[in-house]
């Protein structure tokens, strides 16, 4: 199964498809044949980090697939330690040994970290990898619009992603339109709330009404809002089921009726204090 999956373009002239695999929390040893799964059923973009321990399982799956480097995105992020100019050229470094390639399709700051303030100084280097061709997009996750803001001052380069949680019960609205504004993509991380979002009734109505399941709906609606999911499942009939949403579409009142579920939802990490 190729081509399931379209892309989204980056500000930078690549491109990510629109749903990813993640594989946070998944053991360095279940990785490799996640990751395989999960490329069988058609994802062709894998979301790791160094922090997840698993970037030698992903490399191994890239390895052994079968496909070409070029059919496969694979982005990993920068842990918070590493922050720092030269502490992040090495901590990159390590992370493409580990991962046994010779350039990653998007490297993250993790996490902004503001009480360090070397988030700054970490994006001069991370412009020097996509200078080099080692990181062929650059991004930040977790970053709010103040962290975004001053990026943008002090540098000039925008971000090609910002990797935030988002969900029906938290959509970020402020975020995504300065990200608009900006030509930042929106990636969402736990794009399901981690499951719970899939609970709300006006999300187990309309997938009775489309004859899908509640996460075929929030991914649907994370597809038409152009955020790029990155769903999380050891099962590979719901690996499958989560790349199945490109073959139906939610009218404007269904979209409107999912807009109205946003509750402002604690976020599940405050990044503006985190690691403090
Ligand atoms: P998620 O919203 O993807 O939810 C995962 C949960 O939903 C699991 O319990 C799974 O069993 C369930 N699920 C998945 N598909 C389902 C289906 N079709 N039907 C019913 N239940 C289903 O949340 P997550 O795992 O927190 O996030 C996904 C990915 O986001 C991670 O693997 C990671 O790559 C990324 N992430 C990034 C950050 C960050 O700081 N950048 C933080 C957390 C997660």
């Amino acid at each position: 199964m190729t081509g399931v999956v379209p892309d989204v373009r980056l500000g930078n002239g690549t491109s990510i498809p629109q749903v990813g695999f993640g594989v946070f929390r998944v053991p360095d040893v279940d990785t490799e044949p996640a990751v395989l799964a999960a490329i069988e059923a058609g994802y062709r973009s894998i979301d790791t980090a160094s922090l997840y321990g698993n970037e030698e399982g992903v490399g191994r799956a890239v390895a052994s697939c079968g496909l070409p480097r070029e059919e496969l995105f694979v982005s990993t992020k920068l842990w918070n330690d590493d922050q720092g100019h030269d502490s992040t050229l090495r901590a990159f470094d390590a992370s493409l040994h580990r991962l046994g390639l010779e350039y990653v399709d998007l490297y993250l700051i993790h996490w902004p970290k503001p009480s360090l303030d070397r988030y700054v100084e970490t994006w001069r280097a991370f412009e020097t990898l996509a200078a080099d061709g080692r990181a062929r997009a650059i991004g930040v996750s977790n970053f709010q619009i103040a962290h975004l803001q001053r990026l943008l001052d002090e540098t000039g380069v925008v971000p090609a992603v910002n990797q935030v949680e988002l969900h029906t019960r938290l959509q970020q609205e402020p975020l995504r339109r300065f990200h608009a504004e900006h030509g930042i993509v929106t990636e969402a991380w736990s794009p399901l709330g981690q499951g719970q979002a899939l609970q709300d009734p006006t999300v187990v109505e309309l997938a009775r009404r489309h004859d899908r399941t509640p996460a075929q709906v929030v991914l649907r609606w994370h597809v038409q809002l152009g955020t790029v999911p990155v769903p999380k499942s050891a099962d590979p009939r719901r690996q499958a089921e989560n790349l199945a949403v490109f073959d139906f579409a939610l009218t404007d009142d269904e979209m409107a009726a999912l807009s109205a579920l946003d509750r402002g939802a604690e976020l599940a990490t405050d990044p503006a204090t985190f690691g403090h």
